[in-house]
Order: C-alpha cells, then sequence, then structure tokens
C-alpha cells in the first residue's frame, strides 16, 4: 500500500523543485535545504518533498501504477458523470460556480439549505464533478498519531474537556509515538503524519520540537502537528524541527457563537487566528475549517465558516459534524445531520475548488457509507487514525471512536479509494 506516488526532479527553483508526476508538473517546496538533484525521484505531500526515492525503485512503483492510474482515472470519470442531476432550481447557482463565478454569502447560505432530495444530489454531483475539474483523481490519506489526550480547555462539544473528570487522560512517550509514526510510515505507506494532542502545556515547545525532529529524522513524511492553538515562537521552533503542516480548526467563524462554546486557558479565538496566520506565513500546509451542525448554528454562520477558512488561505478545508459526546454540556443536544455536513462539503468544494477536502473521522461515524458519500460530494482526502490500539479509545472526542485497527482502517481507506476510481497521488498545491 502507497500513499504517494514519485514524481521525477525537473528543475530546481531555490527552496523549490518542479517535479514530474507522470507528465504532470508542480512546484513543491523542500523541507531541507540539501535536497534532491534533477533526475532524483521524490515523494511529495501536500506540495512538500517529503524524501527522495531511489531510481530504480521509483521506475519500478512507476511502471507498476501506471496503467492502474489509467483504470483509476476511466472509473472516476465514470462515476463523475453518472451523478450528474440537472433540472433543479439550484441549477443557476451551480452553473456559476462550475463557470468559476465568485460566490457570496447568500449563495453559500442558499446551497447549504437544499428544498428537497434532488437539489442536494446535485449539489454534491456538482461538487464531485468541480473537485474532478480542478485536482483531477488525486487523493491523499493522512494519518492522526494521538499523542495525548490531557487538555486544559472546556470546549462545550468535547469529550477530552478538562471537566469530563472520568476520562482516563494519557501522554504517549517518545518512543511511543516514534514506533506509531513509524509503523504508519513504514509498515502501512503513509507519507503524511498529523500529530495530534489536547491543549497541553505540558508538552514544552522543546520537547515537542526534539519529537517533530525525531519523527522527521525517522520518517520521510509531511509532519502536521494539530496541538491546538500554540503561539508563534512556538510554531517557528516546530518549523526549524521540520514539520510542514497545521491542522487547527477555527471551529465557528461567529464570535458570539465561538465564545458561547469555549471556554479555558487556551481557548482564545484570536490565539486560534494567530496561529493559522503565522503557520500560513511559514509557508505550511494549512487544514482549518469549522464544526457543522452546532447547536445555534445557522446556514449563514455556516457560509461565513466557508469565506474564512478561504481567508485564511486554507490549503485543507476540514468540516467535522458535531456528534454530542454524553459527558460534555452539550450531552443532549441534536447531532449533526449526515445531509448539512455532506452539503457543506459540498459548497466548500464549490468555494475553493483546488483545496484538498478530507473526509473527517467524526463524518465516518455518522454512518456505514458517510466516508463514500463524502467523497462523492467533493472531498479528496481521508483521515486514519493510527495511533496504538490501547489508546485510541481513550482519545475520546465523540463517541463512536472504537479501538479498532490501523492496519484495517488503512486498507479500508485504500480500497474505499479504488472502488471510485481515485489515486493516491496527491500532489499537493501547484
Ligand atoms: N486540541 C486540539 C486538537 C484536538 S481536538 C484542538 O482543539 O485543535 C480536534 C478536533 O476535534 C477539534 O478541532 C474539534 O473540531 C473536534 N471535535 C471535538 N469534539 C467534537 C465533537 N463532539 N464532535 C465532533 N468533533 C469534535
Ligand atoms: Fe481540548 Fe481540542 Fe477538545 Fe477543545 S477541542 S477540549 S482544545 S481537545
Amino acid at each position: 500500500m502507497c500513499y504517494a506516488i514519485p514524481g521525477e526532479v525537473v528543475g530546481l527553483e531555490g527552496s523549490r523543485v518542479v517535479v514530474d508526476f507522470l507528465g504532470d508538473r508542480r512546484r513543491v517546496a523542500l523541507v531541507d535545504p540539501d535536497g534532491p538533484a534533477v533526475g532524483d525521484f521524490v515523494y511529495a505531500q501536500g506540495g512538500v518533498v517529503v524524501s527522495t526515492v531511489p531510481r530504480p525503485a521509483a521506475r519500478r512503483i512507476l511502471a507498476a501504477w501506471r496503467e492502474a492510474l489509467v483504470e483509476l482515472d476511466r472509473l472516476d470519470e465514470a462515476m463523475v458523470a453518472a451523478g450528474i442531476v440537472a433540472g433543479t432550481a439550484l441549477d443557476p447557482l451551480l452553473d456559476r460556480a462550475e463557470a468559476g463565478e465568485p460566490l457570496g454569502r447568500d449563495d453559500l447560505a442558499r446551497l447549504l439549505a437544499p428544498r428537497d432530495a434532488v437539489e442536494r444530489r446535485a449539489l454534491r454531483a456538482t461538487g464531485n464533478r468541480v473537485r474532478r475539474r480542478a485536482a483531477g483523481n488525486a487523493a491523499c490519506v493522512h494519518g492522526i498519531v494521538a499523542i495525548g489526550s490531557r487538555c486544559v480547555n472546556d470546549c462545550a462539544y468535547c469529550g477530552l474537556r478538562a471537566g469530563n473528570r472520568e476520562l482516563a487522560r494519557y501522554r504517549l512517550t517518545h518512543d511511543e509515538v516514534l514506533a506509531a509514526a513509524v509503523a504508519a510510515v513504514d509498515g502501512l505507506g503513509f507519507r503524511a503524519l498529523v500529530l495530534q494532542a489536547g491543549e497541553d502545556p505540558g508538552w514544552s515547545t522543546d520537547e515537542l520540537a526534539d519529537l517533530v525532529r525525531e519523527v522527521r529524522g525517522r520518517c520521510q513524511a509531511l509532519v502536521v502537528v494539530s496541538l491546538g492553538a500554540r503561539e508563534p515562537t512556538c510554531l517557528d521552533e516546530l518549523h526549524a524541527a521540520g514539520a510542514r503542516g497545521l491542522l487547527l480548526r477555527f471551529e465557528t467563524s461567529d464570535p458570539s457563537l465561538y465564545a458561547a462554546l469555549h471556554r479555558g486557558p487556551k481557548a482564545d479565538r484570536e490565539a486560534r487566528l494567530a496561529a493559522l496566520r503565522r503557520a500560513k506565513a511559514l509557508g505550511w500546509v494549512v487544514a482549518t475549517g469549522s464544526l457543522v451542525g452546532l447547536p445555534g448554528q445557522t446556514a449563514a454562520h455556516v457560509a461565513d465558516d466557508l469565506l474564512l477558512a478561504r481567508a485564511l488561505g486554507a490549503d485543507m478545508v476540514t468540516l467535522g459534524p458535531f456528534v454530542p459526546h454524553p459527558r460534555t454540556p452539550l450531552a443532549t443536544a441534536a447531532p449533526a445531520g449526515l445531509d448539512l455536513a455532506l452539503d457543506a462539503m459540498a459548497a466548500a468544494r464549490l468555494l475553493c475548488p483546488r483545496v484538498a477536502i478530507p473526509v473527517t473521522t467524526a463524518l465516518e461515524r455518522l454512518a456505514p457509507d458517510a466516508g463514500r458519500d463524502g467523497l462523492l460530494a467533493g472531498a479528496n482526502s481521508l483521515m486514519v487514525d493510527v495511533t496504538p490500539t490501547p489508546y485510541r479509545a481513550r482519545y475520546d472526542l465523540y463517541p463512536g471512536r472504537d479501538a479498532g485497527d490501523a492496519r484495517a482502517d488503512a486498507a479500508a481507506a485504500a480500497a474505499l479509494l479504488r472502488s471510485l476510481g481515485r489515486a493516491p497521488t496527491d500532489l499537493g498545491r501547484s
């Protein structure tokens, strides 16, 4: 299993290289200054070179993939065509979106409030078509290692909130993190890893930098951090250690709704936005977005969320459905509907054609086919939990996170992508 295909370096441009991926040329950033030479083969993720690949191995891998990639592309084309729905009242708006005309708040709010199932199908099919036109059938798969469940914040929706005193907390040792990372990269073929945790000042900047350096030193993968709103100076240290991505939702763009849901010493909205801006300034892969289906949230709020994600320069727009957790103040709130979650992903695709849009792990828990539905509504990325099994269930953000197995989940992710004609050729930003 392999979640990237090698490309050949055909040009050098300072801190970037031009890479040819079977005829598709992209500019890709280097993490290490003494990077590859022209003629070398590399793996890239999210627009960042993560490793070089010995030429004979690269040629072998490409030969093995070449035919399969053509087949996958045909299947994707056929699935996009099969989804087409025309003749709804949404058509003029969908046509404008497809033509690349700018969408405003009211347009997005209208997309997020379809009047019936046929409009929904039309919206999602258009999301899928725009995804294919803008980004082809490329997909990326990220492995998430939940490195700790301690949290000083009290977000009203989250099972890791400090106020949930029944949760058995953990912090992985460096060796445990490294073992999980190596198993995911060397054992399962991941090329992008997310190190995630609660807001835990117990992880000092120095310790996190050491951890990132160790993971980068041992694993040829893009390292993305998702550790809450670490201060900009911390992000600078993590950059020096080799991190090149930030996964941090602003959760909701609406200041009043944010204030109503977030408490705690590290829950400041501005600090989240500052971290996102710093990551962008560092040239990182920036993944951000919101929860959808929160109590009190309207279609106009979600429209604003999409606009904020775009304004922040998101490379990945991540939209997670709210799932009530029994040991939070929102225990009895209504869960997000699958329809809203899928419509939001499709609208995000129309607003930001070229970004990565993941099927979140929360979405997959809403229904057995939710991952497939998400990919057919415009998503092009999957998240797989590669946390060591004994800790998975203890990373209790929301109910339904079972104690499954990374290998089985990775295999299921690869099979799902294949069944829809998607190729693990994430090339990231152009
Ligand atoms: N502490 C870090 C990272 C871990 S939380 C942070 O807050 O950024 C990761 C994500 O889990 C959050 O961004 C939030 O959107 C999501 N999450 C938390 N509780 C949830 C719930 N009940 N339903 C769905 N998603 C939830
Ligand atoms: Fe902590 Fe993140 Fe959960 Fe908020 S969402 S309680 S910061 S883990």
